[in-house]
């Protein structure tokens, strides 16, 4: 069933889907300019303005392009009488804006019904995020060369990112995070011009996007040496990710498997330093549905790409996180990031 078949499941004559997020417009129809998509049961346009007019058509023969400068009264089909907009999107002025304009038709939320869609990923989808994850997990083998003692923190992220791209990334998926010694204690420290120390944990969090999907991973290495603690809390990350992959599989639910990695690390007395969730969906966008938190109850589906990203955080110690992305099936976790997890001493 094409992605568009899907989405009219359901969908009464008079009903239809206004799509004005980037991410689902990218999703249903490939454009990935600006302008938003009108779906009915029957017809599909994508809405956009002149500087895409004449691109917009190669994208999906599906849609038909209409100018944005026609006015959204003019070219919502008249027998459209209820519109799903994205509640979670769109803004209280475009509300009112086309609330005004589209005096005879009622606008509802659309219940998150094309981002429910999107958890599952096709094998198309799959293998984009393979192979971003692959441009990565290459660049970061080809950079632990370069991480060593007075070498900055910024200076390891930019080498990341300008290696990613050089193998072919279109962007990366989120601002690079290189945190060396204490600021490894920060889940989601800002690259700063700290050189790293002997003795540093470097965490270093990063991913790029591939045909429009992104990858995301986490390594902690160390500089010079380490001390026991600093390789008791590496092993304890280590043995709660790996237990939590594990339990990655096609009907385990979200909160159960965030349960199996927090439960390690509580019991070894650091509960209170993983205080964030065990990981996120990703996809078209860096943090999809469903997560791997205690709050999420979604029972995971054959297909679902999720991080596992177990961390410690100390606070004037430092931290150690580690992230694979997996894809979810009924016979375990198909890890995409394959790079080694042993605690690697540079
Ligand atoms: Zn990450
Ligand atoms: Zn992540």
């Amino acid at each position: 069933m094409s992605k568009l078949e899907n989405l009219r499941c359901g969908l009464g004559e008079t009903e239809a889907f206004f799509v004005s997020s980037p991410a689902n417009i990218r999703y249903l129809s490939g454009f990935t300019g600006e302008g938003y998509l009108i779906i009915t049961k029957s017809e599909a346009f994508l809405v956009t303005d002149f500087r895409y007019l004449l691109d917009a058509g190669r994208f999906s023969s599906d849609f038909v392009v209409r100018n944005m400068a026609d006015g959204i009264k003019a070219i919502m089909p008249e027998y459209v009488k209820k519109l799903y907009i994205e509640g979670e999107h769109m803004t209280y002025s475009d509300f009112t804006f086309y609330q005004g304009q589209l005096e005879t038709v009622a606008l509802a939320d659309d219940e998150r019904r094309i981002t429910k869609m999107r958890a599952v990923k096709t094998a198309d989808e799959i293998r984009a995020i393979a192979a971003a994850a692959d441009i990565a997990c290459t660049v970061f083998e080809d950079v632990l060369d370069y991480i060593k003692p007075g070498i900055s923190e910024r200076d390891i992220a930019l080498e990341l990112e300008y290696r990613m791209k050089k193998n072919g990334a279109g962007g990366l998926s989120f601002d690079t995070i290189v945190a060396s010694g204490e600021n490894s204690a920060y889940p989601h420290a800002v690259v700063s011009d700290k050189k790293l120390q002997n003795g540093d944990f470097v965490t270093l969090d990063f991913g790029c996007v591939y045909e429009g999907y992104c990858s995301d991973m986490t390594r902690t290495v160390a500089v010079g040496q380490v001390s026991e603690r600093q390789r008791g809390i590496y092993d304890l990350v280590l043995c709660a990710q790996l237990a939590a992959l594990e339990a990655v599989k096609t009907g385990a639910i979200c909160s159960q498997v965030d349960a199996v990695a927090r439960d390690i690390i509580s019991g070894a007395g650091y509960g209170k330093n993983f205080g964030h969730s065990l990981g996120h969906s990703v996809g078209l966008q860096i943090h999809e549905s469903p997560s791997l938190s205690p709050k999420c109850h979604d029972v995971l589906q054959e297909g679902m790409v999720v991080t596992v990203e177990p961390g410690v955080y100390v606070e004037g110690f430092g931290g150690v996180r580690i992230e694979d992305l997996v894809v979810v099936t009924g016979g375990g976790p198909q890890i995409l990031t394959k790079t080694k997890k042993d605690l690697l001493i540079l």
